[in-house]
């Protein structure tokens, strides 16, 4: 039995429960993959004894969210490309008896975009600058965005990040602030909600945007995986937009760790299905 864990810090609800949990047993089963996810509350303080137990029992890897991203670095042995960009690591992976740290939630994010767009020579706008926002970003600009608009809430945190894409990639970047009633430049190819607005319990809760702005052609993407049905992919759909949940983003992150961690290409239908089953859709 290998255990492919989740080294957690943050999560709301008891692990049986746990949407993650549930999805990537549904793919260890359905591909008879000799493994558990499990869900292990880990304190901040612990964090390097946590790892150091990863290690020492023999763990293929494991994911790890809020608010070990960061400090999880100091107790891994090396980073892939766009981890070493962003700083935050989302998935360690045991190769060759060293962990290294990866980073698939702006690659699961890239995979289910591109089911519909190629962010290539595309202008993207994305609203949001935390964590999510982040990888994300740097992921459309390595795979070749071509103006990346950063708009958020807080300015240092947006200019922050505007500066991280400029720095280490080729496209180019901008900082808009968030105005009221924020209107999506017409020149948009791409928008992105990698903010927390729309989140359960607030599912009621929109973006500060100009709807008539929502264009139809304009591709609009949220990441909000719970409920997958945000008031933004409604109003986009309803004004002939081409819209984009947050259950592919998780979908394929999960895909891209159990590639990493056991080589297998799992089924997204799989664990899509399962997602909904627990979603009620
Ligand atoms: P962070 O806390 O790091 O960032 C939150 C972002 O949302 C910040 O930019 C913040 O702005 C902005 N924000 C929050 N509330 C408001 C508001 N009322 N008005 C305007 N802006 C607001 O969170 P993460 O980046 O880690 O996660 C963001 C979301 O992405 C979460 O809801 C999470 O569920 C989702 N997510 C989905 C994944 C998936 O697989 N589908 C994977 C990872 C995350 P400011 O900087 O001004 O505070």
């Amino acid at each position: 039995m290998n255990f492919l864990s989740q080294i957690t810090g943050s999560f709301a609800m008891p692990a049986a429960e746990n949407p993650t949990v549930a999805m990537m047993d549904a793919a260890y089963r359905h591909h008879g993959i000799d493994a558990r996810y499990i869900n292990c509350e880990v304190a901040p303080e612990k964090l390097g004894d946590a790892v150091r137990g990863a290690r020492a029992m023999g763990w293929k890897g494991f994911n790890c969210s809020l608010p070990h991203k960061v400090s999880v670095i100091e107790h891994l042995d090396g980073l892939g490309e766009s981890a070493a960009i962003m700083q935050a690591v989302n998935c360690a992976v045991l190769r060759d008896g060293r962990l290294i740290g990866e980073n698939t939630d702006g690659k699961g994010f890239l995979k289910s975009l591109r089911e519909i767009a190629d962010p290539a020579g595309k202008q993207v706008l994305v609203f949001g600058a935390g964590g999510a926002s982040r990888a994300i970003c740097v992921e459309l600009a390595l795979a070749g965005a071509e103006r990346i608009t950063v708009v958020n809430r807080g300015k240092a945190r947006g200019e922050e990040l505007v500066k991280l894409v400029d720095t280490n990639t080729l496209a180019n970047a901008e900082f808009l602030p968030w105005s009221s009633s924020f209107r999506i430049p017409g020149e948009t190819d791409i928008i992105v909600n990698a903010t927390s607005i729309g989140l359960y319990p607030d599912i009621d809760a929109r973006l500060d945007i100009d709807p008539v702005s929502l264009t139809p052609g304009l591709v609009v993407a949220d990441i909000i995986p719970n409920p997958p049905r945000t008031r933004l992919i409604e109003d986009a759909q309803a004004r002939g937009c081409e819209v984009l949940d947050g259950l592919g983003m998780l979908v394929n992150q999960g895909i891209i760790n159990i590639k990493y961690w056991t080589g297998v290409d799992a089924n997204g239908a799989v664990m899509r299905a399962k997602l909904e089953e627990i979603f009620g859709l």
